[in-house]
């Protein structure tokens, strides 16, 4: 590919770059915390549902701690834990990377686009 070509696609340039790296990173993730019986988790903050937050009156609650309150946003104290994700593989490496899979896939078209455009210039000439 020429550098002109090169630069039309500036998102697959990028994952060309780290496609050595990512894809050491992706077979651990993918194979490697499972074997050995790991599991990724997120950090997820959502409103508490009890009877008080629910109402939008979490500052009244009597069960929460201080601390607990003083993450309230309208009325509802916000509860931080770790629970499974259900991010993909593919878009941790991309976020990791920092590489817009939106960009990628638009590049995709746009790469597809200019092949049909080809072949059928080619189909015309012949
Ligand atoms: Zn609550």
């Amino acid at each position: 590919m020429t550098e002109k070509a090169r630069s039309e696609y500036p998102e697959h340039d990028k994952l060309a770059a780290v496609k050595d790296q990512s894809q050491v990173i992706g077979e651990f993730l993918d194979f490697g915390l499972p074997q050995m019986r790991i599991h990724l988790s997120e950090r997820i903050t959502r409103p508490c549902e009890c009877n008080h937050c629910a109402r939008g009156q979490g500052q009244f609650s009597g069960w929460h701690t201080a601390e607990e309150k003083a993450t309230i946003i309208d009325g509802r104290v916000q509860i931080t834990d770790d629970a499974p994700t259900h991010r993909t593989i593919e878009s941790l490496l991309a976020e990791w990377f920092d590489i817009d899979q939106a960009k990628i896939e638009q590049e995709r078209r746009q790469m597809l686009g200019a092949l049909r455009e080809a072949y059928t210039a080619r189909d015309a000439g012949s």
